[in-house]
């Protein structure tokens, strides 16, 4: 049987990561790396003289005098946490297959489930950040989901105390998923969807989906549009045209009931950010890491109010 070429990767071991990352000099180097690549430069006046202040781990502009800290406008900022920390946390939910509570990474980093829970969600939702700022394009299975909610009775659509969201899935010419986006959305209506594909679609991208008849709304987007409906004599092509969606939709519900007992309404938005982004980069796992590393570096600092707010939706 060949080989599955995502499960034999070559992987980012733990010695290795610990060889790289295992100090906080090491941590600092990289993080410096990434924000100064040619150099240190002032944000105050763009001199590139400075020097470091080591007792204070702070540069300083000699030209200027104006003082920056190395984490200062990151995603690292205003933590008490040494970047080791970070860097471990980072790998953590990068590195396994379902990723990791906040729980667990409290036991895993040994700090308060507070702090675990403060790191996790900013990580999360720079994941959802980056993965929303590439648009699917070519051919995308799309479908409509529903995901949470306690409540007995009916399921699926119309169900109560759902939430639902938008999964859509970009296939290849040899029709082999490639990218995938999970949208929360206050309701299926067809305004709602041509919103959404707006700003998740390329232009002429050919979309397939149900009779659902909010998908309508994609041609007011630009998109080309083609739905099947499900009846007796098509049901073996319309499980054909919808299996990558729903299949997605089956691992992500799995997935966030295996790795978490329950995700707040709210923060919806946020695991079916980190669900993509893990899944988009499933070819890289090494990649998947550095990747995440830049995009803290390169996102304004988020204060705790912000991550309890609720999440815009897309
Ligand atoms: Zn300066």
């Amino acid at each position: 049987m060949p080989k599955n070429s995502i499960q034999f990767q070559k992987g980012f071991s733990i010695p290795v990561f610990m060889q790289m990352y295992g100090t906080e000099m090491q941590c600092r180097e990289r993080l410096f790396n990434i924000r100064w690549k040619n150099g240190y430069v002032c944000p105050n006046c763009a001199s590139k003289s400075y020097c470091e202040l080591k007792s204070r781990s702070l540069y300083q502009c000699n030209k200027c005098h104006h003082q920056t800290s190395l984490t200062a406008g990151t995603l690292f900022s205003h933590s008490k946490l040494p970047l080791t920390s970070w860097f471990l946390a980072i790998y953590l939910i990068t590195q396994d297959k379902n990723s990791i509570s906040a729980l667990e990474l409290k036991r895993k980093l040994g700090v308060s489930y507070n702090t675990a829970w403060r790191i996790k969600h900013k990580l999360m939702q720079v994941m959802k950040e980056h993965d929303d700022n590439r648009k699917l394009g070519n051919i995308v299975q799309l479908d409509d989901a529903y995901i949470g909610g306690k409540q007995k009775g009916k399921r699926g659509r119309g169900a109560k105390g759902k939430t639902p969201f938008v999964s859509a899935i970009s296939l290849n010419e040899e029709g082999h998923p490639i990218y995938m986006r999970l949208s929360v959305v206050s309701c299926f209506k067809k305004q709602e969807i041509t919103d959404w594909a707006k700003k998740h679609l390329q232009e002429k991208t050919l979309v397939i989906s149900d009779g659902l008849p909010c998908f309508n709304g994609l041609l007011a987007a630009d998109i080309i549009h083609g739905s099947l409906s499900k009846n007796g004599k098509e049901l073996h092509q319309y499980e054909a045209a919808f299996y990558w969606v729903d299949t997605m939709i089956g691992n992500v519900k799995n997935s966030i009931k295996g790795t978490y007992h329950a995700i707040r309404e709210k923060h919806i938005p946020r695991y079916l950010g980190e669900f993509c982004f893990r899944f988009n980069y499933r070819f890289r796992v090494e990649d998947i890491f550095n990747t995440l590393i830049k995009c803290g570096a390169k996102s304004p600092p988020m204060p705790e109010k912000l991550l309890t707010l609720a999440e815009s939706r897309w």
